[in-house]
């Protein structure tokens, strides 16, 4: 919970113990006060001094008996006293999906589940540059590089089940989707496990909305009507002839996450199965994010081109490629426009 209240430079005197009091102090210096604690009434060992005229006292209702006096002589002074609510009896972990990393596509649940929390355990895909305008929970990156964890995914389930224990407002902040190649599954299974209530806010999926971010629309009238979302790790990378001759069966598009490592096996599968070298094929690289690029083959020529892409990157495979090089979206053109114009100021 976020206060909309400017507080910068007052003296604030929060007090109370546990998690409520933690909490109440977390808000209290979000919206910029300068905060001191009162932990039991006599004041414990580690307070530290207290302002002499406080311009607001925070009562945590810590079910202590003892506060009232305190509070008494505060109002007649004519200091104002808020009645801050107890913590809950536990806390809870919402799992939130960020979109591909731009604020525009990150949901109003989202942004109440942010402004909400105590903590936010994020992923490198998350939108996490933008982390500390949205909450005032705590911020621990999780993130992992592809190839080295960081944070292993049982410590992530771990930190967040304790956290949630400890009566925390949890949010898990993932890139895209949690529920697509985001393990979150997985996560709400261990906080199921261990007892902690959690809920799931959907976000938008890298699958569309980076293609999109490059004008190609995964499904088109009378080009396709299908589009199936794969993950570029097994079983694309394996001698699973069946698999991608399905795939190419059913004619529709292929919209491939993580596929940068494996792109030349992926492209040399699908042309064994059957399907066309001059089969239009996209890799647009940091959808939304500064440096977005978007790299156009053939099937048949795409590995040469897209020798320079990196991750994070969507591909795209069908006939919807050939519809965005048709009409360029006016955000494809004006990129372009800026693209000219620096390297005419180059030149
Ligand atoms: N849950 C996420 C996907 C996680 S897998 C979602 O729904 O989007 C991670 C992969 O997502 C990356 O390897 C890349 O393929 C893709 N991805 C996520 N964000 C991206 C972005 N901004 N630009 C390009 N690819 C992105």
């Amino acid at each position: 919970m976020q206060l909309s209240i400017d507080l910068t430079g007052r003296d604030v005197l929060v007090t109370g113990s546990g998690t409520a009091a933690r909490q109440a102090v977390r808000r209290y210096e979000a919206a910029g006060a300068r905060v001191f604690r009162l932990s039991v009434p006599e004041g414990a060992p580690g307070d530290g001094p207290l302002p002499e005229r406080p311009f607001l006292v925070a009562a945590v209702d810590d079910g202590q008996p003892g506060w009232e006096p305190l509070l008494e002589r505060s109002r007649a002074a004519g200091i104002p006293v808020a009645a801050e609510p107890a913590a809950g009896p536990a806390g809870h972990v919402t799992l939130v999906g960020g979109g591909p990393g731009t604020l525009d596509l990150l949901t109003v649940g989202a942004v109440n589940a942010l402004r909400d929390a105590d903590v936010v355990f994020y992923d490198r895909l998350a939108p996490y540059q933008e982390l500390e305008r949205l909450t005032s929970g705590r911020l621990v990156d999780v993130g992992k590089q592809p190839g080295h964890h960081k944070v292993t995914q049982g410590d992530i389930e771990k930190l967040m089940v304790e956290a949630a224990l400890a009566g925390e407002n949890v949010v898990r902040l993932k890139g895209g989707d949690p529920f697509v190649f985001g393990r979150g599954g997985e996560e709400v299974a261990s906080c199921v496990a261990a007892g902690v209530p959690v809920n799931v806010i959907s976000g938008v999926t890298s699958a569309i909305s980076v293609p999109a971010a490059a004008g190609i629309p995964v499904t088109h009238r009378e080009v396709s009507h299908m589009f199936t979302v794969v993950s570029g790790h097994a079983p694309l990378t394996g001698k699973e002839h069946a698999h991608l001759a399905g795939l190419c069966g059913l004619g529709g598009t292929i919209v491939v996450l993580m596929g940068i490592g494996t792109l030349p096996q992926l492209a040399a599968g699908l042309r064994r199965a059957g399907m066309r070298a001059d089969m239009p094929m996209a890799v647009v690289e940091r959808g939304y994010r500064p440096g977005q690029r978007t790299t156009i083959a053939e099937l048949g020529t795409i590995e040469n081109a897209a020798a320079g892409c990196s991750n994070p990157a969507v591909l795209v495979i069908g006939e919807v490629v050939g519809v965005a090089m048709a009409s360029r979206n006016h955000a494809a053109a004006s990129a372009d426009l800026n693209r000219l114009a620096a390297s005419l100021l180059e030149a």
